[in-house]
């Protein structure tokens, strides 16, 4: 297949919009990627045409209903190869799902046990774990990272031992773009029987995850980081596990029996499932994966990497310019600085000029403090960004560098 990028970008109606009276130049794909118009009309085919509660309704449009949200499940399940449907619980994203397992670890540990959070995280995968701890008094221990932004695996192999439970690592760091070694961290992990969870909402709009070859534990994802609308994720969880961790909410379609006295659980996935979902979000996430294999993910991977290559290089020849995060192995992302410039007023003129980047510290403070810095600008790249708009991205930060300095 050829890269056919007019074609793509033609799906992507936002990309046309102007911004304060430039051409609209969109590289925070970190933090939420833009939707195709095949995503935004699957909502409002849903809403015209089939709205209606599910799991519930004996009429016929609340069948088709339950039928495209379970069928977007089944999506779901193939993409990541996840062996059983029901190992997919349809959560809000990411947060909400990390927050579900951190609760259900909450009283299978105690004081004698150890956890292990890597010191690339996002805040979503830190946050839960010390709030958890504080109530049960599992002892933390952080894997540091190196001047490129990868992980130390000496230390983290002698931080393992046999009260280590758990591992928290996230696929690709939102911050740096670092690809973490996680089949590695896995079998290491395992080694000592310790169970893992992947935080793989940067990775999944990069690469397609083989879950059971990767045999994680616990792995999650937000459908907005790959062209799917907010508030509608996965985790994907062993059976073993989301047997043994308790409900994390209560409350209509997560019950089997419910009386006064005694109420008892329904099966999986529903147990995890309380409430109405997002019914909608569900199936446009169906969507947004057929989108992201139509394109083919390796495809979509070869093309960033060459974006990736020429817009590091371009960037480099900036005096002053200092990249964070040079990992081998890193996806579409640049964090900068410019010597003696604030992120943010980097991040403002930009703007002024139609380029949106992210300035700050991305949800991982941690990552800044190593670096001794208070935050970056990110250029987060995706497979409809062009070579056109890294140039842009180049001639409007000299423009904001010279009125800056
Ligand atoms: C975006 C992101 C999250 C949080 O996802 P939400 O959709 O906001 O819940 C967590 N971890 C990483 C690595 C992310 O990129």
């Amino acid at each position: 297949m050829v890269f056919d990028i007019k074609k793509i970008r033609a799906d992507f109606p936002i990309l046309k919009r102007k911004v304060n009276g430039y051409n609209f130049v969109y590289l925070d794909n970190a933090a939420t990627s833009q939707k195709p118009i095949q995503v935004i009309d699957s909502i409002s085919d849903y809403y015209k045409n089939y709205n209606s509660n599910i799991h519930r309704g004996v009429h016929s449009v609340s069948q088709e209903a339950t039928d495209a949200y379970e069928g977007a499940r089944i999506k779901i399940q193939n993409h990541f190869n996840v062996k059983k449907s029901h190992e997919i619980i349809l959560t809000s994203g990411t947060t909400h799902s990390i927050n579900l397992v951190a609760n259900g670890f909450l009283e299978i540990l105690d004081e004698k046990d150890e956890i292990i959070i890597s010191g690339l995280e996002h805040h979503s995968n830190i946050v839960p774990w010390q709030m958890m701890a504080a109530r049960n008094g599992v002892k933390i221990k952080i894997i540091p990272i190196d001047e490129n932004g990868d992980l130390n695996l000496n230390i983290y192999d002698s931080l393992l031992n046999s009260k280590t439970k758990l591992v928290f690592v996230n696929h690709v760091s939102n911050a740096l773009g670092t690809v973490n070694p996680i089949k590695e961290i896995i079998n290491k992990a395992h080694n000592v029987g310790a169970a893992v969870l992947v935080d793989g909402a940067q990775a999944s709009a990069h690469f397609k995850p083989d879950l059971q070859e990767l045999d994680v534990d616990f792995y999650t994802t937000s459908a907005h980081k790959l062209c799917g609308p907010t508030g509608i994720g996965m985790l994907y969880g062993k059976e073993k596990w989301l047997q043994k961790m308790p409900p994390y909410q209560g409350g209509g379609e997560m019950i089997s029996e419910v009386t006064f006295e005694k109420t008892t659980y329904a099966e999986l996935p529903h147990k995890f499932e309380a409430g109405t979902p997002n019914i909608s979000g569900a199936i446009a996430f169906g969507v947004a994966i057929d989108y992201l294999n139509e394109l083919g993910l390796e495809n979509i991977h070869k093309y960033e990497s060459s974006l990736l290559d020429y817009a590091t290089e371009k960037l480099k020849s900036i005096t002053n310019l200092k990249i964070y995060g040079e990992s081998e192995n890193k996806t579409s992302v640049i964090s900068f600085n410019i010597e003696g410039i604030h992120a943010y007023d980097i991040g403002t003129l930009l703007d002024k000029f139609g380029v949106a980047v992210r300035t700050g510290q991305h949800c991982a403070q941690p990552i800044m403090d190593h670096f001794g810095i208070s935050g970056t600008v990110r250029a987060s790249l995706a497979f409809y960004n062009t070579k056109e708009e890294i140039d842009i991205l180049f001639s409007s930060l000299k423009r904001a560098i010279s009125m800056l300095s």
